[in-house]
């Protein structure tokens, strides 16, 4: 039995169960069974004489072997309709009555344009089956892990950056739900954000921090895009991961370089006020008053005159770190310059907030005693002043409390001066 059709090509196989297995027709064309016959160049054309009672067997047997390669056409002598139906039902593309030459005319046009059909789909396929392996050779080039889901959320592809992404191997990938490939409190947050996009459509984009199949918590942006079917369904999900983590390493460096003070890594004057204004808008819409307070180091050039400007570095750091600990939670401080420190008291007025700046300085005065540097200097004076957003500013709270910082430096130092 001929077989073994060229990729695209499809064969006639011309089952002649009669007497007369070549019609004059096909002879006409060449066709001398059990020789082949070629029909527009392509493809070739067989016709093979079998016998009735092997009829079903030879078809099943065509089909089984070549698939869609073959275009059988079964030729017998007056056909009926049982029998045309039962030939059909075997598997067979056509039937021809051999008997009529019209018939076998027609049949050998419905062929031809099956043929025809059949190798432009083939050569369709081939060039799609191209495409992707160009695009999957892309996507599998790229550093960024790329997937595609269906509606379902099944992964339907994606590349060897995911794969790894995700610990696995694409084949592994390929065919799951993202429940069997992440562990289930990231896959039901995936899933999550995949249902919202496959009902709103569109794109979307997030960023999450996820823990590397290394081990290594690595923060990602997600950029996915639903993808349309022809009909404007939306078919399923286009995604792209791409690891950020040291965009953000040096976005948060470059956020602490520009609120903390270098030596004493505290707020800077800049983050002080950025605060403030925060504060002081709530407080303002709430009626709220507060308090706010000037520190200075006494003394401060004694320590740089006697043990040196690195020693001045290490005593004012020290001393920052305390100030910082002692002030409480939801209080700002912040270096404002030199040796000189602003407070802000959100939620206390003046009196409970003289409390706390006192046991500021006390925790001073004894933290430099226990470092040593009490016998140079190594204490603050405070000014504190009441703050009421409603009526002044907080500049104008600031200037107050520096002047009761002056009162309090000529009044002997180490201690707290309320403006009045
Ligand atoms: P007072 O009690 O009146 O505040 O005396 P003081 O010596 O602290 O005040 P003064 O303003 O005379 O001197 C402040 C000194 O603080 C002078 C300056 O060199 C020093 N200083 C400011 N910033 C730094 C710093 O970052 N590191 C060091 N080591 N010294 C600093
Ligand atoms: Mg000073
Ligand atoms: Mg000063």
């Amino acid at each position: 039995m001929p077989r073994g059709a060229a990729h695209g090509d499809r064969e006639i196989f011309w089952l002649a169960v009669d007497s007369r297995p070549v019609p004059p027709l096909l002879a006409q064309c060449g066709v001398t069974a059990p020789l082949s016959v070629e029909i527009s160049d392509k493809p070739v054309a067989y016709l093979v004489p079998v016998e009735a009672v092997r009829l079903g067997h030879e078809v099943r047997e065509l089909r089984r072997t070549l698939g869609d390669h073959a275009y059988i056409v079964i030729a017998a002598q007056s056909l009926n309709a049982a029998w045309i139906a039962r030939a059909m039902a075997l598997g067979a593309d056509d039937v021809v009555d051999s008997a009529s030459e019209a018939d076998v005319l027609i049949c050998l046009a419905r062929t031809r344009r099956a043929l025809e059909r059949a190798r432009g789909a083939y050569h369709e396929q081939a060039h799609l089956a191209l495409e992707r392996d160009y695009l999957q050779a892309c996507i599998d080039n790229l550093p960024a892990p790329i997937f595609f889901k269906n509606a379902e959320g099944i992964y339907v592809g994606c590349n060897g950056a995911f794969a790894t992404f995700i610990g696995q191997t694409a084949d592994g990938v390929v065919g799951r739900s993202v429940f069997e490939v992440a562990p289930e409190a990231l896959a039901a947050r995936y899933q999550a954000a995949d249902d919202d996009l496959l009902v709103r459509g569109g794109t979307q984009v997030y960023e999450s921090e996820v823990c590397h199949s290394g081990g290594v918590s690595r923060h990602v942006v997600f950029h996915k895009a639903a993808m349309q079917g022809g009909d404007g369904r939306v078919r399923g999900i286009a995604g792209a991961i791409l690891d950020i983590t040291d965009r953000k390493m040096l976005e948060a460096r470059l956020i602490e370089a520009a609120e903390r003070d270098p030596l004493t890594n505290a707020y800077n004057r800049r983050k002080f006020f950025e605060l403030a204004e925060q504060i002081v808008d709530r407080a303002e819409n709430a009626g709220k008053t507060m308090a706010v307070a000037v520190i200075d180091v006494d003394q401060f050039k004694l320590i740089n005159d006697r043990l040196g400007h690195a020693e001045g570095d290490n005593a004012l750091r020290a001393i920052a770190a305390t100030l910082e600990n002692a002030i409480g939670p939801g209080n700002v401080i912040a270096r404002a310059g030199g040796e000189e420190f602003y407070a802000l008291f959100p939620e206390n007025r003046v009196t409970e907030a003289e409390q706390i700046a006192d046991n500021m300085r006390a925790a001073v005065e004894r933290s430099c005693r226990e470092m040593a540097l009490s016998a140079v200097a190594g204490t603050v004076s405070i000014g504190l002043a009441d703050f009421d957003p409603q009526t002044e500013d907080l500049d104008e709270a600031l200037k107050r409390a520096d002047d009761a910082l002056y009162q309090a430096k000529n009044s002997g130092r180490n201690r707290i001066c309320v403006a009045t």
